[in-house]
């Protein structure tokens, strides 16, 4: 590290306060194959279309993945229902878990090439994905491996069974990671799995597809199919599957409940968000700033439960948003194989335009910007941390998911007012709560319509915590015992 070429106070507020040498993380080492097929018993077969995949850092192709029609979606499900009756049923938890233990095991032997895989596919800083993505993976199937012969425990006084084949469908915001939360609670209850990653974001399921290769699986108990919408609605609309689980926009989620309605099949859903940092006067502020910038700059706004709303105590208004001026000024913005990077690019071209066409829409709606003046790459898509004072709750900006790295502040003066403007948007994800009073704390806490509530804290994950949403945000648990029960019948 340098030292700092200039302490003028432009620079001090805007940057260049340390110039960083580079420090990229080395991906020589990665194996990326040009092709990937579909994952059926435990073996990849040749798809008879395929698309690619880019590195949203710098618009290089990747890999190209086959892209599954129906015809392979069914391949993959009687897969996994043969797997189910000839396999995973009739073995005993404690077998099950020792793959579950395996899989984790070996996702820690290979952390970092799949925490490198993740930011190459998906654009998020080295240091999230090496730090939280994939340990995280890791501790969930850990967890759920324990779980797997003790599943008679889990809801006493009743006997829990599995249902059979679950499709799964996730995102591309933490592609592995929310992988591992749906496949890990699923194999321990004793469930078999058909599961479509998002298309921009496939590379990690792929090696994670390998890693079930060699621990030896039997073949059929996890299926990997690519492809876009219409590749999950094929999953969702297959007549064999007993359960979907679904992480995705609020749209998307609407359509797959009108089409399982009055199907056999159960659903959770897990889906958008409009989280809201909320923070009192007694709060502790420099460590409120730094939750305010790990709840939406780190990530690049990319998480379902990011703070992207503020709500600041008017008294403290003015200090809370001087000091959130200097530090997003700090923040580095680049090239996501970086370890000094802190938001790294946006996953796609059309996400990138949706992140503008709402800034667009904050700036007519008469908020006013404030942006980072950091430079932004050239290549790649990029978008530098922004947030808006001057915002009233009926600004779309402060009702719509942005899914980037832009806050929306907003100003409050007692508890009551507080808790009423977090909770006045259609979703309930995330929310944190800084006070220096433990009462307060827990008061508003509980009054606030969300799954999470974060107290001193935010973005604080633990696969023994439940995680899911209330109103518009979805519904059933992920995490925890709670994970548990979308994957069991309970009788
Ligand atoms: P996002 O806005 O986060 O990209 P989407 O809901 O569009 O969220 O996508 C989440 C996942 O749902 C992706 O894997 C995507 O391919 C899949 N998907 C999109 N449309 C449908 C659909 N109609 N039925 C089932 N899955 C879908």
């Amino acid at each position: 590290m340098s030292k700092p070429e200039s302490s003028n106070v432009r620079d001090l507020l805007f940057g260049n306060l340390w110039d960083y040498s580079p420090a990229p993380e080395s991906a020589d080492h990665v194996t990326i194959k040009p092709r990937y097929g579909h994952f059926i018993n435990n073996k990849f077969v040749d798809g008879e279309n395929y698309f690619q995949t880019i590195n949203p850092a710098n618009e290089q192709v990747l890999s190209e993945l086959a892209t599954a029609d129906a015809k392979a979606v069914d391949a993959a499900v009687q897969a996994a229902r043969k797997a189910y009756d000839k396999y995973w049923r009739p073995m005993s938890g404690a077998e099950r878990a020792k793959y579950i233990y395996r899989i984790a095991r070996m996702i820690q032997e290979k952390a970092r090439e799949l925490a490198i895989v993740e930011t190459m596919d998906g654009g998020k800083p080295i240091k999230e994905s090496r730090d939280v993505d994939v340990p995280l993976a890791a501790a969930h199937f850990f967890y759920y491996a324990g779980w797997a012969d003790k599943l008679d425990y889990a809801f006493p006084g009743s006997k829990p069974t599995s249902l059979g084949v679950v499709g799964q469908i996730i995102p591309w915001n933490f592609p592995l990671l929310m992988a591992a939360w749906k496949i890990a609670p699923a194999l321990a209850a004793g469930n078999t799995v058909v599961l479509k990653p998002a298309e921009s974001t496939p590379l990690t399921c792929m090696l994670l597809a390998e890693i079930i290769q060699e621990a030896d699986l039997p073949p059929g108990v996890v299926n990997f199919v690519n492809g876009f919408g219409q590749t999950g609605a094929a999953i969702v609309n297959h007549p064999d599957i007993d359960k979907i689980a679904f992480t995705g926009s609020t749209d998307v989620g609407k359509i797959i409940q009108r089409s399982i309605a009055g199907s056999r099949k159960k659903l959770t859903l897990e889906l958008g968000g409009k989280g809201a940092n909320i923070i009192f006067d007694d709060a502790p502020i420099d460590q409120a700033v730094e939750g305010i910038v790990n709840g939406i700059y780190f990530n690049q706004g990319h998480v379902c439960c990011a703070g992207s709303r503020l709500l600041v105590q008017e008294n403290i208004a003015e200090t809370v948003i001087a000091k959130l001026k200097h530090r997003i000024a700090t923040l580095r913005v680049g090239d996501p194989l970086d370890k000094n990077t802190d938001v790294g690019a946006i996953n796609s071209r059309e996400q990138l335009n949706r992140i503008r066409e709402m800034v667009a829409v904050g700036e007519a709606e008469g908020a006013t910007k404030h942006e980072s003046r950091c430079v932004l790459p050239e290549k790649g898509f990029f978008f530098a941390p922004t947030f808006f004072t001057g915002v009233t709750p009926s600004h779309r900006i402060a009702q719509e998911e942005i899914f980037g790295p832009v806050l929306s502040v907003l100003t409050f003066r007692t508890p009551e007012e507080a808790i009423a403007k977090a909770n006045n948007t259609p979703y309930g994800l995330g929310c944190g709560v800084w006070s220096d009073k433990g009462s307060k704390l827990f008061k508003v806490a509980g009054a606030l319509q969300a799954g999470i509530v974060w107290g001193n804290t935010y973005n604080k994950f633990d696969p023994t915590s439940p995680f899911g949403g209330y109103k518009e945000s979805g519904f059933g648990r992920e995490g925890g015992v709670h994970g548990l029960l979308p994957y069991l019948e309970v009788r």
